[in-house]
């Protein structure tokens, strides 16, 4: 396993915040990805430190990659209430 700063960091992303509800951008603090497995079975995964650009809330956001999807699964937390 390793684990590298990302790219992101200081980029500024749009997503929902929990504290406006709404979406509103967001900057990211800090940004690191680590990988693990193999060249068949590997998980790559980005973990993020974002914060609202409109109130300063802090939040945490994570992608995940697995070999066998194609889509990443992102995680949030705080979790946003999905309409
Ligand atoms: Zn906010």
């Amino acid at each position: 396993m390793s684990t590298t700063p990302h790219k992101s960091t200081g980029s500024i992303i749009e997503m929902e915040c929990s504290a406006c509800r709404k979406k509103t951008g967001h900057k990211v603090l800090a940004a690191f990805e680590s990988s693990k497995g193999d060249e068949i079975l590997w998980i790559e995964n980005i973990f993020q430190i974002i914060q609202c650009q409109n109130c300063e809330e802090i939040s945490f956001r994570s992608e995940s990659f697995l070999s066998e999807n194609t889509e990443p699964e992102i995680q949030l937390y705080p979790p946003r209430e999905s309409k």
